[in-house]
């Protein structure tokens, strides 16, 4: 079996272990290979081995891939989204993790009124307050997700963090506890047309604990794929 069948058969088995500890199932848990920076034959090696969920951070690397991979991809952005670039994306995206402003989310609603179909998105969150980080002020959250929810054509479905990069990724149970209870605040607050249930948290280096404090969906790509190759940027 190939590294990255192999990589993706532990990682399952992880994912597993962690939702059976936080009473919930495999089942219950989405699956998000990050294929960014990653070559079409190697994305289908991992598609192959049935998990259909591709995140990349780019629209154009979506837009590149978008043909070569074919059907049966679910493919969700999960890095920053500019205005001008939504409407390369609208129909093509299973879900938007990266929305952090009242901007994008009235020009996602807009495109998709124009496609005729319903936007679905996360509200990225910026937990612990880094200043190098995208994302929504906690405190903020509730207030947009009301703003939003007044928006046509688009569903909020839940949060979505990027928890600071630490060795130890016990550091980033307290954030991840913090996400859940954002999420049941907002839920509690019985807004219309809003109801939450997606926690988009957890990468390579700490999903498993992200798992176990409440984590639907998970993104991971350095433990399918091995490190990262990117161009130079000189
Ligand atoms: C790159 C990226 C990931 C995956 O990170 P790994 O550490 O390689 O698993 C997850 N989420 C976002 C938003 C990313 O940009």
């Amino acid at each position: 079996m190939s590294i990255i069948k192999e990589n993706i058969e532990q990682i399952n088995k992880k994912i597993e272990a962690s939702a059976e500890k936080s009473g919930r199932k495999r089942e219950d848990i989405t699956f998000v290979v990050v294929s960014k920076t990653i070559d079409v034959p190697r994305i289908k090696e991992a598609v192959e081995t049935g998990e259909n969920n591709l995140g990349e951070n780019k629209v154009q690397e979506i837009m590149d891939k978008y043909e070569p991979m074919g059907e049966g991809i679910k493919w969700h952005l999960i890095g920053h989204l500019q205005t001008n670039k939504v409407k390369y994306i609208i129909d093509k995206v299973e879900l938007i993790h990266s929305v952090d402003s009242i901007k994008l989310a009235e020009e996602i609603s807009k495109r998709a009124v124009q496609h005729g179909l319903v936007a679905k998105i996360l509200l990225e969150i910026n937990i612990a307050n880094e200043e190098s980080k995208f994302g929504i002020n906690p405190k903020d959250a509730e207030r947009i997700v009301l703003e939003i929810s007044n928006l046509s054509n688009i569903m909020i479905k839940g949060l979505m963090t990027v928890a600071p990069f630490v060795e130890n990724a016990e550091e980033n149970r307290v954030y991840f506890k913090q996400m859940k209870q954002l999420l049941v605040d907002i839920n509690s607050k019985k807004i219309d047309n809003v109801y939450m249930d997606v926690l988009s948290m957890g990468m390579t280096g700490d999903y498993e604990v992200a798992i176990e404090e409440g984590a639907t969906m998970v993104r991971v790509g350095t433990g399918v794929f091995g490190a990262r190759i990117y161009p130079n940027k000189n």
